[in-house]
C-alpha cells in the first residue's frame, strides 16, 4: 500500500487512485464498481417503495427520515402497532434480490 492506493468501503479492495477514481462520501472512499452498485441498489429501492403506496411512504420516513414513532403516529393517524406492522410488511415485499411478481396489495392479504 502506498500513497496512491485506497481500500474501497464497500468490496475492501485495495485499488489505486489513478486507475480507479474513488467515490468519497459519508461512507468513506467507494471504488467505481461499488458506488455504481450501491446507485442501482438505491434506485430499486426506491421504485418497490413507490409500489407499496402509503406503506411505503411511512416505511422511508420510519427507515431513511428516522421519524420518532410517536410522530409517525399523528401523521398518519395510525396506532403504534399498526405503524410497525405497515414498515414489517412493506420491507418484506421490498426485499430480496428479486421483485416480487404480486403487487403490494396482494402480497399484504396473504
Ligand atoms: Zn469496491
Amino acid at each position: 500500500m502506498n500513497d496512491n492506493s485506497y481500500t474501497c468501503n464497500g468490496c475492501r479492495r485495495v485499488l489505486s487512485y489513478s486507475d480507479y477514481p474513488p467515490v468519497v462520501g459519508t461512507e468513506g472512499h467507494t471504488c467505481p464498481d461499488c458506488s455504481k452498485g450501491a446507485k442501482e441498489i438505491a434506485a430499486e429501492v426506491d421504485w418497490r417503495l413507490k409500489q407499496c403506496g402509503i406503506d411505503g411512504e411511512i416505511t422511508l420516513d420510519y427507515h431513511t427520515n428516522k421519524l420518532p414513532l410517536i410522530q409517525l403516529c399523528e401523521k398518519y393517524d395510525y396506532s403504534e402497532s399498526e405503524i410497525l406492522h405497515r414498515v414489517e410488511l412493506c420491507v418484506s415485499y421490498i426485499e430480496g434480490e428479486k421483485r416480487k411478481d404480486i403487487p403490494y396489495a396482494e402480497w399484504t392479504k396473504r
